[in-house]
């Protein structure tokens, strides 16, 4: 039989190759002292290098939510203060903000296709954002459709008019700016077309086979590192061309068939068309890996369970025996020329948000926006309540220097 390994002990493996290399894990010296070394990441806690990538899976799941992995979102951050979304999947808003980044530094965007579980999370990105720090717009990057209503544009538009009350109750105490969101809607048949290119940073676009046309992949070029964050398709030319040499290799590998059945109630029928037509199977990920040869392989898009990351894990192996991790949530990837180091995130349940250095603009002067509250709902204010906090409140003022 061969010999399987857990896809966390991997990693963890690598750390501790990396770590006995310097320091051993360190070694704590007195009572009062702290732990040199770190096999975990705890947010906002290390600088990055000039010439460095933190890579965070800040989703790795599928559309039906788990507390445990929520649907895909990849966060990039890079030494020159740059930082990328790359799809903003259903719940994956709790594992961003519990990185505690300011919501400034969170406004670039790129989706890879328009399915729920690549965008779904952009409510909370856009509103919480909003209300907890961005000073202006959110910027949005995705494909075109074959249709102007299956593109990126319309769905962002769309977005926001089902968000009108949402925004005008807003836009009356707070400033509408950090409401407004900007999109660069790009062709999605271009091949390795620049969408982005800022600062020392290059993204790319290459089309991806999956469900109808529009889903894309992209390429981040930055510091002489490539990364490729393959979106939701079956294995495709483009990838394969650009992805090759890569310094990460990001692409979804499915359940096996086997696991479909059994535990997603698929039939054999059904499975089959899922887990090895629709998406990417364990061995064709693999053959994917094994042609592209980057110097690490990300898989994810699937529920990392004991009763499935093995399967997942011997069918990779099957056709590819290079470094590898099988991604959940919250792991991390530390990327330079020389090393490619891969932890587990620690970070707070309780987060708040953190404040960055700009202030927030200045809400609506008085009167410039229609008051969201009739006359005949504010007749309704039950005046004892008023009465209750009036010492409350005066005490408040005069601590603050409120008249
Ligand atoms: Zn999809
Ligand atoms: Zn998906």
């Amino acid at each position: 039989m061969k010999p399987v390994m857990h896809n966390l002990i991997f990693p963890i493996l690598l750390v501790l190759v990396a770590s006995l290399a310097h320091a051993a894990g360190g070694k704590v010296t007195d009572p009062n002292g702290t732990a040199p070394d770190r096999y975990v990441y705890y947010p906002g806690t290390e600088d990055l290098a000039k010439d460095e990538i933190r890579l965070f899976a800040c989703g790795t799941g599928l559309p039906a939510a788990r507390r445990s992995q929520a649907a895909t979102c990849w966060l990039v951050e890079l030494g020159n203060g740059d930082k990328f979304l790359f799809d903003i999947g259903t719940g994956s808003m709790v594992n961003v903000a519990a990185l505690m980044i300011p919501y400034d530094f969170l406004n670039k965007v790129f989706l890879t296709h328009l399915h729920t579980d690549h965008w779904g999370d952009l409510s909370t990105l856009w509103a919480g954002g909003w209300t907890a720090g961005r000073t202006g717009p959110l910027r949005i990057w995705g494909p075109s459709g074959e249709t102007p209503e299956m593109g990126t544009k319309y769905a962002v538009d769309h977005f926001l008019k089902s968000f009108n009350w949402d925004a005008a109750t807003r836009n009356f105490v707070l400033s509408p700016e950090p409401g407004k969101i900007t999109v660069e809607e790009f062709d999605y048949k271009a091949e390795n077309a620049v969408v982005y290119k800022e600062n020392g940073v290059t993204i790319r676009s290459i089309p991806a086979i999956h469900a109808g046309d529009g889903p894309v992949s992209f390429i981040l070029e930055y510091a002489g590192l490539k990364i490729v964050i393959g979106g939701d398709t079956f294995p495709n030319k483009w990838y394969i061309k650009h992805a090759t040499d890569a310094d990460i290799a990001i692409h979804e590998v499915f359940l096996t068939p086997e696991d479909l059945v059994k535990l997603y109630g698929q039939s054999p029928g059904q499975a089959l068309g899922v887990g090895t037509q629709i998406h990417t199977s364990p061995q064709a990920f693999g053959k994917v890996m094994s042609t592209v040869k980057p110097r690490h392989a990300i898989g994810y898009h699937f529920f990392n369970d004991e009763n499935t990351r093995y399967d997942v894990f011997a069918g990779v192996r099957d056709t590819y025996d290079g470094p590898l991790s099988l991604a959940t949530d919250n792991m991390v990837w530390n990327i330079t020329k020389d090393n490619i180091n891969v932890r587990m995130t620690v970070s707070p349940d309780h987060a708040w948000s953190v404040a960055g250095p700009k202030a927030p603009p200045k809400p609506p002067a008085k009167g410039s926006v229609p008051d969201p509250i009739s006359d005949f709902i504010k007749a309704g204010r039950w005046n004892p309540a008023e009465a209750a906090q009036a010492d409350m409140i005066k005490t408040f003022k005069k601590e603050h220097n409120m008249k």
